[in-house]
């Protein structure tokens, strides 16, 4: 039986490290409300440490210095090392986040997959030979930018923290991450799996600290060059402000408020299925989650009832009982989306299920929530919830579901379910999201670019457009020989 240890440190420069003044952050099991371990925590020391590590792996050609093709292989054995802390990684992120332990391990099984993904991608990056005419050649080098600062939220740790290590180490960056201080043990093992694989010291770092310092300091460092962020829009702002102050290239992943359409010729039972899994997988804290439902009116009470039916049929416990619903991750945030709940009711919205926490348990467990009589206007119908909260709106025509979906700030994902694949393809078109599902939220995969507009965010991450976000093109332009008349 697999145990998890009961304290973790942080991976600087090749080392397991305690945090430099010596103090801890207790992570707690949400389905418990309980102590499951202690991490090193790290401050303002040592994110100059693992900088200074990152820097001096990227200076002295750590990961650049390699060929391709054996930073592909580098990036292989690295996933390999994952598959092999499986068990470890989904029981980790089951008990430090809370989620079912088949999706855990599924999770490590997807991070596996990043590095064989981008592994597959470190020797096809390409430059471009520039036609400049008789006595010249001109070239482009994809140039990888330096020390990349990577800061991770708590909802999928070691899946998004694949995401962008995969990326940047295929393209020869050094890398600090920085992990999420309430879910951070699956990425001290992924840290684990690179040191096995053999990662060239400094080049891959991994540091568990609180946002307000270790965070901040990170990506206010004057020796890095990248920064990824995964994260609330909050953050996101402050993050960019820093990355102001030096000019340095940013990658925004932020929140949701995603819409699916339900056209009348659906397959209700799809779209049902569909949203079910959409909204509650993860206790609704996934950033696309399918938090809006517009529903034409003509099947609305229908798809309404058998959401409900299907609400109240799902198990709530712990992940580690394989639970349909799982707990939230903290006290405050069940207090903040019972909140967001209560100013639902009070703004004239009708809890059709749910509406409130779990009561006479411990950990932090929301009941499974379908609003209805929902308006655009109101706060649930706008505001990112990130619990199993959806809100249900009737629409008459296309184009009316289509400005309700598009009526947010946000703009990451939306779906459509419909057979009609002009009316698919017209919705696709019109709707505002780095994504549109069809027939199927959550279809995709690695190979798919993923990433927001408007307040979503910016940049892109999976696929392979992905890498050209860790990239800087660079162009070498060459007078070959002297021309006639010069010395
Ligand atoms: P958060 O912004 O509170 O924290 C994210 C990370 O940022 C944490 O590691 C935190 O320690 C760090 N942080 C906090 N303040 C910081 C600061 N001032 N400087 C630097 N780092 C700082 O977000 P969260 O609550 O952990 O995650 C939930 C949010 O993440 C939701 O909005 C969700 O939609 C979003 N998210 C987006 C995606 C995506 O790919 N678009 C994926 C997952 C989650």
């Amino acid at each position: 039986m697999t145990e998890l240890k009961a304290y973790w440190r942080n991976f600087v420069g090749g080392k397991w490290v305690d945090g430099a003044q010596g103090r801890r952050i207790t992570i707690e099991n949400p389905a418990t409300a309980e102590p499951l371990a202690e991490i090193a925590r790290a401050e303002v020391e040592d994110v100059d440490r693992a900088v200074t590590a990152a820097r001096r792996c990227f200076e002295t050609g750590g990961l650049t210095g390699l060929r391709p093709a054996d930073r592909a292989a580098l990036m292989f054995r690295i996933a390999a090392e994952i598959e092999v802390l499986a068990e470890e990684i989904g029981l980790a992120e089951c008990l430090d986040n809370g989620k079912r332990l088949s999706d855990a391990r599924g999770e490590a099984t997807a991070a596996a997959r990043y590095f064989t993904y981008y592994g597959g991608l470190a020797d096809k990056l390409e430059g471009r030979s520039i036609p400049l005419g008789a006595g010249y050649v001109d070239y482009t080098i994809p140039a990888p930018f330096g020390v990349s600062a990577q800061v991770v939220p708590w909802n999928f740790p070691i899946a998004l923290a694949a995401r962008s290590l995969s990326c940047a180490l295929a393209t020869g960056n050094s890398v600090v991450i920085k992990s999420p201080e309430l879910s951070p043990l699956s990425i001290c093992l992924l840290a684990q799996a690179c040191e096995r694989a053999g990662v060239p010291d400094g080049a891959v770092n991994v540091i568990c600290g609180y946002g307000s310092d270790a965070g901040a300091a990170l990506v206010a460092h004057g020796d890095v060059d990248h920064i990824v962020f995964t994260g609330s829009v909050k953050t996101g702002q402050s993050i960019l402000r820093a990355a102001a102050e030096r000019i340095i290239p940013c990658v925004m992943e932020l929140g949701g408020k995603s819409a699916g359409i339900v056209y009348p010729d659906a397959d209700l039972d799809q779209a049902v299925a569909s949203t079910a899994i959409g909204i509650f997988s993860n206790a609704g804290q996934i950033c696309s989650a399918a938090s809006r439902l517009l529903v034409h009116r003509s099947v609305h009470d229908t798809v309404v009832d058998r959401l409900v039916a299907r609400a109240k049929d799902l198990s709530i416990g712990p992940g580690i009982e394989e639970h349909d619903l799982t707990p939230l991750i903290s006290a405050p945030q069940l207090d903040r989306v019972e909140a967001y709940c209560l100013a639902g009711v009070q703004a004239g919205a009708v809890a059709a299920t749910g509406g409130r926490r779990v009561t006479g348990r411990p950990g932090h467990f929301m009941q499974p929530t379908i609003f209805t009589g929902v308006a655009p206007d109101m706060t649930i119908a706008r505001e990112e919830i990130f619990g199993p909260v959806l809100s249900v709106m009737p629409f008459d025509e296309p184009a009316e579901a289509i400005a309700i979906a598009n009526g947010t700030d946000y703009g990451l994902v939306a779906g459509v379910y419909t057979q009609d694949l002009a009316l698919a393809h017209w919705s696709a078109e019109r709707l505002v999201a780095g994504q549109v599902f069809v027939n199927e939220w959550f279809a995709g995969g690695v190979e798919t670019p993923f990433g927001g507009t408007k307040r979503s965010g910016y940049g892109r991450e999976k696929g392979q457009e992905a890498l050209l976000n860790y990239v800087q093109t660079k162009n070498v332009a060459i007078r070959l020989g002297s021309s006639p008349g010069c010395a």
